[in-house]
């Protein structure tokens, strides 16, 4: 596989958010956010084994991991890596974009698939598999990246039509519009979670591994 980087940190995006996880950054990604903050790891990266990358994962000890991008599914061993991962008992949440299949994936306890839907201000609204929302279960997330109303009311239309089985998270891009939106979901009686991303109130950019 080709691996950006391995390191650990709190999780600052979901269900699981605060928890200290150890992070595998894929490299490589299929699309191109307007606000991607991991575009160091569309090219660069090392070729690992899946034995490589368990060794580290050991050593960084959280009950948490991470598998992340880039895109994960974008490699074809990532269901391999996470099939080893659950076998030894950890607690995996996957990251994915909404424009893979998630066919291939092991259907399993203690998999947590975390998947986005691009919204129009991300460039990227139509490369997204709908047809995976059905796939998303109780222990799953789906997740919406907020920048302005356009991508409210884009989320909202979703998530009426689709009436999704999982949690659904609303993050505004950065911190930004935080309030505007968590006022609006209140208002509007929205089903879904309002979260930051922990990460970047703690640590701003400086995080960005
Ligand atoms: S899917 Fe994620 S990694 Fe890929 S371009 Fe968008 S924000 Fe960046």
């Amino acid at each position: 596989m080709k691996i950006y980087s391995i390191f650990k940190s709190l999780q600052g995006e979901g269900l699981t958010i605060g928890a200290p996880t150890t992070f595998i950054r894929t490299s490589g990604c299929p699309l191109r956010c307007t606000y991607c903050d991991t575009q160091q790891a569309f090219d660069k990266g090392d070729q690992m084994t899946i034995e490589e990358v368990m060794g580290k994962i050991e050593k960084l000890k959280c009950a948490h991991v991470c598998l992340t991008g880039g895109e994960p599914l974008a490699q074809k061993d990532s269901p391999k890596l996470i099939k080893k991962l659950l076998e030894k008992g950890y607690q995996v949440v996957l990251e994915t974009n909404g424009a893979m299949p998630l066919d291939d994936l092991p259907c399993v306890e203690n998999l947590t698939i975390s998947m986005d839907i691009k919204c129009p201000s991300s460039g990227e609204a139509d490369k997204m598999l709908f047809e995976n929302i059905e796939l998303l279960g109780p222990t799953d997330q789906l997740k919406f990246i907020i920048s302005n109303d356009e991508d409210y009311e884009y989320a909202k239309e979703i998530i009426e039509k689709h009436s999704p089985k999982c949690e659904v998270i609303l993050t505004p891009v950065g911190g930004k519009v935080l309030r505007a939106l968590a006022e609006r979901v209140l208002k509007e009686g929205l089903n879904v979670r309002v979260l930051p991303q922990l990460h970047k109130f703690i640590w701003g950019d400086e995080d960005n591994r």
